[in-house]
């Protein structure tokens, strides 16, 4: 096997080439080594050449990991997650619209087409991961595990059996698609066809990988670990780059989107940071005051009832939210005092609370079961005489 030229050197620029002038070298290159234009022996392998050193400097990304790795960065097990240098060779190679300069040069075509043979990224995956209240306040690591379509482990993609090789496709030289004369009424016009042998890959497998069929691709599952961070709140989402299917072509695998849904939480409810709570008390403890615990997620926590506190109150704890995604700091758990009426009083209770209101200057009429409801509003009798 012939070594590799310089991809510079093969398409006749230096080194600092702006992107315009790549482009015009290759067009110029490609319509004269072109098989369908240019018969010589050799014009084939050096089309080839010519649009693999495009598709590589074309690329600004694929042009930087060349420049600094040399041929080893458009080798397909270049890099971690697979397939990010496009390693369909000549497959990908042809892709990035080669084919359409051409045409459009030649024919004045308009619009770019559908180019089957381009290295295309993987699709997209969503994967819902439940959560507990607590899990998604204080971030848990975990891991999932799903099926995705992966590249196939036998043949790494290519679709051949192990020890062969796709090789090009003798009918359409590797372009993947055929030009074809037709006539109109507007005249003879030349028309572009998918090559019925490769169907559009511009390579022929002679003998299929066993395991894929050809395809390249084969589903699996796939386990991936994942970080929740701290403070994530339901519907929240998680981009996972390359954990998505695999690529087509040599393309990058697409990503994973992971979105929490968060259980609530029987006591507390939350918005952003901040924890909501709601604490029952009686009325002896809002009249006398009181020292209660209260839960929190951080566990539990004292708070001082003042004498005289009224229902509806309320109460910050600091510091026992939730950590804030964004930003440093941790929200407040607010805690809203809720004043609960007895119900169903002794005989002892009922007789103490007559006497209060006694005490307090006011004339209760008793009626079936309604005593404390008169209680109360002897209450608030005793505090508008103030
Ligand atoms: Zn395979
Ligand atoms: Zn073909």
């Amino acid at each position: 096997m012939m070594a590799k030229r310089d991809l510079y050197e093969v398409l006749g620029v230096s080194k600092s080439a702006s992107d315009d002038e790549i482009k015009r070298a290759y067009r110029k290159l490609s319509k004269k080594f072109h098989p369908d234009i240019n018969k010589e022996a050799g014009a084939e392998e050096k089309f080839k050449e010519v649009a693999e050193a495009y598709e590589v400097l074309s690329d600004a990304n694929k042009r930087a990991a060349y420049d600094q790795y040399g041929h080893a960065s458009t080798d397909p097990n270049f890099g971690a997650g697979g397939g990010g240098f496009g390693g369909g060779g000549f497959g990908g190679g042809f892709g990035g619209g080669g084919f359409e300069d051409i045409f459009e040069s030649f024919f004045g075509g308009g619009g770019r087409s559908y180019n089957p043979n381009a290295p295309r990224q993987g699709e997209d995956l969503q994967y819902s991961l439940n959560l507990e209240f607590e899990e998604a306040i204080f971030g848990k690591e975990t891991t999932i595990s799903y099926n995705r379509e992966e590249e196939c482990k036998t043949c790494h993609g290519d679709g051949a059996k192990p020890g062969t090789h796709p090789v090009t496709c003798s009918k359409c030289h590797g372009t993947g698609s055929l030009n074809v004369e037709r006539n109109t009424p507007l005249g003879r016009v030349m028309t572009r066809q998918t090559c019925d042998v490769c169907h559009g890959t511009g390579q022929e497998i002679k003998e299929s990988c066993p395991t894929c069929h050809g395809s390249g691709h084969m589903k699996d599952k796939h386990t991936v670990k994942v970080t929740v961070p701290a403070g994530v709140e339901d519907g929240n989402q998680m981009r996972l780059n390359g954990q998505g299917e695999a690529g087509k072509n040599g393309g990058p695998y697409g990503d994973l989107y992971v979105v929490f849904r968060v259980k609530p939480s029987k006591e507390f409810e939350r918005n952003g940071s901040e924890i909501y709570y709601e604490l029952p008390i009686n009325f002896v403890q809002a009249t006398l005051g009181d020292e209660v615990e209260v839960p929190t997620v951080h566990g539990k926590v004292k708070l001082k009832i003042p004498a005289g506190t009224q229902t509806e109150t309320n109460f910050r704890l600091r510091g026992k939210g939730a950590p804030k995604l964004r930003g440093t700091g941790t929200g407040d758990q607010h805690v809203k005092v809720k004043l609960m009426t007895p119900k169903n009083l002794s005989k002892e209770q009922t007789d103490l609370l007559r006497q209060f209101a006694q005490a307090s200057g006011m004339e209760v009429e008793e009626q079936d079961g309604s005593i404390f409801d008169k209680v109360k509003d002897a209450f608030k009798a005793d505090k508008k005489k103030k």
